[in-house]
């Protein structure tokens, strides 16, 4: 079975991946698709029972139901979206669109995405959608914000108007992954503000909030509580993985 290095290689520094897609990203199958429908039976089908604020799986199959977090202290999100655990092999496409520069990536975990929003209720589509924003010195040194390059087609597909500009960092903060979970709060508070156009934008309006990862959605609260502030009615997370552990 070819390696997921060679697979990358293979279809990603030849530029030919959207040209001749041939062989899975994941297991190296020849369905004339990016992700063959075994593994994306197997990865992305939504059959795991999730709460439905912060996606977090539960044991039960009852899709309504909250876990003993949200239920303990809710979030300001009201829903949570999401295509897949954060796990492997899924894990690998998103390290390698962020670390790798795998750009085409973008458009197929976009994909995997609009999939599993569309087979939500209708009340999970948003009026409209903005990305969590990269702080200056991060977007410089990545030269691209993967959350932007993940809402990008999803917006086309979903036809809910992107506002790219919407949020944005107002000072650097430390990768959430790199600080105890007790630290994170503190890393992201007060972090982000709201572009000046934007109150008028998102009052009572249904705002999607498009992010690649989901770890303890701090970063995504945060987010979430300010623009509930400005006046948001309600708030979805479309995280493409979910760290399946809080
Ligand atoms: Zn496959
Ligand atoms: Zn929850």
């Amino acid at each position: 079975m070819p390696t997921f290095r060679h697979l990358c290689a293979q279809y990603f520094d030849t530029g030919m991946a959207a040209l001749l897609p041939s062989f899975c990203a994941l297991c190296g199958k020849n369905e004339n698709k990016l992700i063959c429908l075994g593994c994306h039976q197997q990865f992305f089908t939504p059959s795991t029972a999730r709460c439905i604020q912060c996606a977090i799986p539960l044991a039960s199959h009852d899709r309504q139901r909250l876990c003993g977090e949200c239920l303990n202290s809710p979030p300001y999100f009201d829903h949570t979206v999401t295509a897949s655990n954060y796990a492997a092999p899924v894990d690998q496409l998103i390290l390698a669109l962020k670390f790798g520069h795998r750009l085409a990536l973008a458009g197929l975990l976009s994909n995997m995405l609009r999939d599993a929003i569309l087979q939500e209720p209708q009340q999970y589509l948003p009026d409209l959608l903005c990305p969590v924003p990269l702080g200056r010195q991060r977007l410089q040194e990545r030269g691209f914000n993967q959350s932007l390059e993940i809402a990008k087609p999803l917006s086309v597909h979903l036809g809910v108007e992107l506002h790219p500009q919407l949020v944005r960092r107002n000072r650097e903060t430390a990768q959430q992954s790199s600080l105890h979970p007790d630290d994170r709060h503190k890393n992201v508070h007060n972090a982000f503000i709201l572009n000046d156009t934007a109150i008028n934008l998102i009052k009572g309006k249904h705002i999607g909030v498009v992010d690649d990862v989901m770890t303890t959605g701090t970063t995504l609260n945060e987010i979430a509580s300010l623009l509930k502030r400005f006046g948001a009615a309600k708030v979805t997370n479309y995280v493409v993985a979910r760290t399946p552990l809080h």
